[in-house]
């Protein structure tokens, strides 16, 4: 608008002849004329300006007149302000679109694409380091705040000039730090000061932070170390399987370490769960037998003149011959516990693997008789506990253990627990009294030496078990007489079938599972 034209317009009344002489000159004092024609203007291009943006951009004009513009120190940031607010505008339509997109792309299908990373308007592009961790925890309500403060602004501008709130501000920042203590480790413990009104610097979190991190880290270490130390060294894969899978399945909790590495098995300490619903044992011994072939060869005569298994030995490849090992102690356990003599309580079988309660109290084995000092009166009452034990065995279990020594009776809650049975046999095994009278040799003498002077000597100590009342005053003689024994009983085996001498009711059919 020419100032020149206003003042020149004819309803501004007639001008003096001097000020048309000169065609070219303005007079200084024509400016005031104009002033309100200056003033106009400059209203009118800001209403013009507002009306545009009105109708472009509604919602960020309503946000320029809030406390940006109107302060007192915005008028320099207001272009960049500007160029922000047209740049969030820009990338609140291109997300909205972004999510029509990813509707109709993923429509009904139970399986869906998130077009999440594609968007301007990140949930958490907006914060270089805390937001994506945790929300600003809100402590309005929170009774142990001092100075209750009115709500605080999660971010951004607000008020005038100086009160600025940014994430760098020092009471801000903290309560944020002491809420994002939760994003510890879960096992890291960070106490309650998540919910007072607990700022912590910058430093501190950081320190707290690293301190966690370095926690994690050593707890895995730590537990990778105890999976090792347990069921991977002493085992061959197809076995660490199966005790993982008894782990999965819950009915252990967990393997503690390996309790003995003997001729046949390898015996391993674990922590009982459940199965099916009834509870473990809380501690439990699991017997995995040896797979390598040698280690069993030696041993076949227990197992293949047994008749309960004499069927299916012939049969049986040597592996499912290790899986019979297993097997037997666990009958043979199962008949014990039944007679209710102490020995550990069967938990399952799965393959060469046997469990099975453990004897002794927090990972700790009981002593075996051979390392444990007993007193007079206990070795006395071991002694006739034995006694009565191997009486239950032959009689009520229709078994002789076969191995019996101190080695394999621990002493355990003030008496003798007897383990180790998988050799174990039906007296009318082929062999079966001459390993009764090797058991009652070992009984004895052990005994004997032990400082319990009523003991049996061997040969009363068999007489006693066995009610056979043989004669003989020699070792040589007696043995012979028990030779000759098993030798009217095998005959009467193989003229009768199974039902021997001795007789025994025998076991339930074993079904194998491949
Ligand atoms: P070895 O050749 O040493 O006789 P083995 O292969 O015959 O070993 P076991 O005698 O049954 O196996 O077990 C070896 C050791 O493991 C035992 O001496 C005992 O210390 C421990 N043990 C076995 N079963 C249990 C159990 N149920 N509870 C506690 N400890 C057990
Ligand atoms: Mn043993």
């Amino acid at each position: 608008m020419d100032p020149v034209g206003v003042t020149a317009a004819p309803e501004t009344g007639p001008s003096p002849a001097w000020q048309n002489k000169c065609p070219w000159g303005t007079p200084k004092h024509a400016a005031i004329s104009c002033s309100l024609a200056d003033v106009m203007s400059e209203q009118l291009a800001k209403e013009l300006q507002l009306e545009e943006e009105v109708v472009a951009f509604p919602e960020v004009v309503i946000v320029a007149e809030g406390p940006f513009i109107t302060g007192e120190n915005t008028d320099t940031s207001s272009d960049l302000m500007l160029a922000q607010m047209l740049q969030m505008e820009f990338d609140r339509e291109y997300d909205a679109q972004l999510r029509r997109e990813e509707k109709k792309f993923n429509g009904d299908s139970k399986v869906s694409i998130s077009f999440e990373n594609y968007r301007k308007m990140h949930p958490y592009e907006d914060s270089d380091s805390s937001e994506d961790e945790v929300d600003w925890q809100d402590t309005r309500h929170d009774p142990y705040r001092a100075d209750k403060p009115t709500t605080t602004p999660k971010k951004g501008f607000i008020g005038k000039g100086k009160e600025i709130t940014t994430k760098h501000d020092e009471v801000v920042c903290g309560r944020k730090n002491t809420a994002r203590m939760e994003n510890f480790g879960p096992d890291f413990q960070v106490g309650d000061g998540i919910g007072m009104d607990l700022k912590l610097s910058n430093q501190v979190f950081n320190a707290l932070k690293q301190h966690a991190y370095s926690e994690e880290r050593r707890s895995a270490r730590l537990h990778e170390k105890k999976e090792h130390s347990t069921a991977v060294k002493a085992v061959d894969p197809k076995t660490r399987l199966l005790l993982y899978k008894m782990i999965n399945a819950g009915i252990l909790e967990t393997i503690t370490g390996c309790i003995s590495t003997g001729k046949e098995s390898v015996v391993f300490h674990a922590y009982g769960g459940k199965m099916d619903d009834k509870a473990v044992p809380p501690e439990c011994a699991l017997k995995v037998f040896k797979t390598t072939l040698n280690e069993f060869k030696n041993r076949d005569k227990y197992i293949k003149d047994d008749y309960r298994f004499k069927d299916r030995f012939s049969k049986l490849n040597p592996r499912k011959v290790i899986r019979m090992w297993a097997e037997k102690e666990m009958h043979n356990l199962t008949r014990m516990q039944k007679a209710g003599i102490p020995c550990p309580q069967v938990v399952m079988l799965k393959k060469h693997i046997l469990v099975m309660s453990f004897i002794g109290q927090d990972q700790v084995p009981a002593p075996k008789l051979k390392e444990v000092k007993l007193s007079s009166e206990d070795m006395k009452k071991a002694y006739y506990q034995i006694l009565h034990m191997m009486q239950q065995l032959y009689k009520e279990c229709s078994l002789v253990h076969a191995d019996l020594s101190e080695y394999n009776m621990l002493w355990h809650e003030e008496k003798v627990w007897l383990i180790d049975v998988s050799q174990s046999v039906e007296p009318t095994h082929p062999h079966g009294l001459e390993f009764l009278f090797r058991d009652c040799r070992n009984v004895s003498q052990f005994f004997l030496k032990g400082g319990v002077s009523e003991a049996l000597n061997e040969r009363e100590l068999f007489n006693a078990v066995s009610s056979l009342n043989i004669a003989a005053d020699n070792e040589a003689d007696f043995l012979a007489e028990i030779e000759a024994l098993e030798k009217t009983n095998e005959d009467h085996v193989q003229k009768h079938g199974k039902k021997s001498l001795f007789s025994s009711d025998g076991d339930p059919p074993i079904i194998y599972d491949e």
